[in-house]
């Protein structure tokens, strides 16, 4: 679910993208061509790396993949962030 006040710019929408292929990534579902653009995405994106990072510790805390319990939380706490990075970044 995409918060309403959400106004991404084209640039955001990628991150947003590997945002959601996060769980999948992990659970190790993506297709070779997904998960080689989900890397490439990462390789040059600092945030979207630090999310992948939180998930895959909250993973590791909680010993298995609840992406229907985790996923929107943590996405929404990312948004957030990087919606601060941005405004701090501009
Ligand atoms: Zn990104």
């Amino acid at each position: 679910m995409i918060p309403r006040m959400m106004r991404l710019r084209r640039r955001d929408l990628v991150c947003q993208q590997a945002v959601e292929l996060v769980t999948d990534y992990l659970e190790g579902t993506l297709r070779r061509s997904a998960r080689r653009r989900f890397e490439a995405h990462l390789a040059g994106c600092p945030h979207c790396t630090e999310y992948l990072a939180q998930v895959r510790a909250t993973i590791e805390l909680a010993g298995r993949i609840t992406p229907d319990d985790l996923t929107p939380q943590m996405r929404d706490e990312f948004i957030d962030l990087y919606r601060r990075w941005r405004s701090e970044g501009d």
